[in-house]
């Protein structure tokens, strides 16, 4: 593919692990004139940020990582976050990532040009000096769970003491002998809960507004024979990527396929918070509400916190916070918010044809997009991780490596100079998410309150409506006829019979996989 200076340009909005499995596809296709622009100072996103005590993977690592990349030598099947992270760095230098990439600078706004057919970006480096882009294809990769969120409880501000969100966990805050506030009771307080909680001197009051169900441990050690056999017994370490990638799918169809094997899992799960709960604080931590099903949220495997609520340092408190004053009413030295992310809105300013991301969004009750890759009114604009995209059980890497391909095919023509631009058109996105929408009606998020949904009870744009494979069949090769091309001269999507042959092949597979796991 050629590639010149002024020729087609693709920028990448962060260096995470979707904006680097977006580079890592241009470099394999042999196109290198793209920018990878990343408001922080290293790779890593997610994993570069949550830097908290325990912070950890909830799926297997052998696959939740680049398929591109994999990796014999995990220690454990649920990473922890340094870990994690060597591997991101491991991943950008091994692929020659760094040269494409610019750091501490932030996308500010971008602006599609009818006429150019491209986009006027605005950056910002960390001085405050704007820096003006231009690309003729705009992915944006960055990320879904990535904006802190606070409460909205009087006097936030107010408190005097140390103060941060576990997703910016400040390291130079020692916790020994202080009284800490942890506001919140999802996954990432249920990780460093335990582990701040190891020092006795450490007093820790925990503010929980739901109850969340906790399965079973599921971090393994792997040995020093798993490793090496990892390592050099041919296609075994493909092999138990699989292995992990079907057994989370089995994962989807017990809890989310199937009502009854769902109340199944329930019981399991019950029994187990049951026996690993102390007495006292049962009627407190296990879920009442009939229709806070298991898989209402995501799903968050134990890490010792049920067991660490007997210690005389913990306690939990279930009374809402009315506000906080500067002392924190003269109980606490340090508040730990670990209350989540802003999920509900788009947080730069991209405005396509006639209207911003926002206001799209906000148009149809919260993010909405085609395939949860494209929207309409922004040509060539791809979002990596986009609405409708999450799982809430198995690998959102697997999810974003799907999109990649899927838009690798959509910027080809653009790349190689056939097309100009590609826009999906408003009644294929709207289409689109009736059907969504529709299935997930039938789903239990539905009923329950979570961050999957607009203002946690309004339109599910988290999840997508179906096991992963479903979500790889549909993104599998893009419907042009669902999207209005600006052609250079009468280009034409190429149909070839070996595709057409591989997709009935495939398509077999999938409905003899569907069949032999059951479906609803
Ligand atoms: C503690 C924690 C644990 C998790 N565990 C799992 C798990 O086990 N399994 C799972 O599937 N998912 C998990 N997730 C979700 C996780 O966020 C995603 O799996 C994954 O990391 C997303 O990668 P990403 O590249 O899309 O986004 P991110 O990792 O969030 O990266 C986005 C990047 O974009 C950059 N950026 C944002 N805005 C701008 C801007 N305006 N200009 C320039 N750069 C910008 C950010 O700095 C960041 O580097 C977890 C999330 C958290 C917080």
């Amino acid at each position: 593919m050629s590639h010149t200076s002024d020729g087609p340009h693709v920028i990448i909005i962060g260096a995470g692990l979707g904006g680097l499995a977006m580079a890592i596809k241009l470099k394999r296709m042999g196109f290198t004139n793209f920018t990878v622009v990343e408001k922080a100072s290293e790779v890593g996103g997610t994993w570069r940020d949550n830097v908290y005590p325990g912070c950890s993977s909830d799926s297997f690592i052998h696959f939740y990582s680049l398929s591109t990349d994999l990796n014999p030598n995990w220690a454990h099947s649920l990473a922890f976050q340094p870990e994690i992270q060597e591997y991101v760095l491991q991943v950008a230098l091994k692929n020659d990532l760094y040269s494409n990439i610019i750091f501490n600078r932030k996308v500010i706004s971008a602006q599609w040009d009818m006429r150019t057919q491209r986009y006027d970006i605005i950056t910002e480096e960390r001085n405050g000096t704007l820096v003006p882009m231009t690309a003729a294809i705009l992915v944006s990769a960055i990320g879904l769970l990535e904006v802190p969120k606070f409460p909205e409880v009087p006097g936030i501000s107010r408190f005097r003491g140390e103060t941060f969100h576990s997703a910016r966990w400040d390291t130079l805050v020692s916790l020994t002998g202080k009284r800490v506030a942890v506001i919140g009771s999802g996954p990432s307080a249920t990780q460093f809960v335990p582990i701040i909680s190891e020092d006795p001197t450490v007093n820790v009051t925990q503010y929980c507004r739901s109850r969340s169900w906790i399965l079973a441990p599921a971090r393994v050690e792997y040995s020093t024979i798993q490793k090496w056999l990892l390592r050099h017994v041919p296609f075994y370490l493909k092999a138990f990527r699989w292995f992990c990638f079907i057994w989370a799918e089995n994962l989807y169809f017990a809890i989310f396929g199937n009502h009854s094997m769902n109340q199944v899992v329930e019981q399991q799960v019950k029994a187990y918070m049951m026996e690993a709960t102390p007495a006292e604080y049962i009627d407190q931590v296990i879920p009442v509400d009939p229709n806070h099903k298991v898989g209402c949220k995501r799903v968050i495997f134990d890490t010792n916190y049920l067991a660490s609520l007997a210690r005389p340092n913990m306690s939990l408190v279930w009374d809402p916070i009315e506000s906080i004053t500067e002392d924190g009413s003269g109980a606490f030295d340090v508040i730990i918010y670990g209350t989540g992310y802003v999920v509900d809105n788009y947080p730069i300013n991209i405005k396509g044809i006639d209207q911003s991301v926002a206001e799209y969004y906000r148009d149809h009750g919260g993010p909405t997009a085609y395939l949860g890759t494209t929207l309409p009114g922004f040509p060539n604009f791809f979002t990596i991780c986009g609405a409708n995209t999450a799982t809430g059980y198995t690998s959102l890497v697997f999810a974003e490596e799907v999109q990649v391909q899927y838009i690798a095919q959509m910027i080809k023509p653009v790349i190689s100079g056939d097309i100009l631009s590609a826009e999906v058109t408003a009644e294929a996105t709207d289409a689109y998410n009736r059907d969504i929408q529709n299935r997930l009606s039938g789903f239990i998020w539905s009923k329950c309150y979570s961050w999957y949904r607009t203002g946690n009870t309004g339109k599910i744009h988290g999840l997508f409506p179906g096991s992963m494979i479903l979500f790889w069949w549909w993104l599998r090769r893009p419907n042009w006829a669902h999207y209005k091309v600006v052609t250079v001269s009468g280009w034409e999507p190429r149909r070839s019979v070996y595709r057409t042959l591989g997709a009935v092949i495939l398509g077999c597979l999938g409905v003899g996989s569907v069949a032999y796991f059951g479906w609803t």
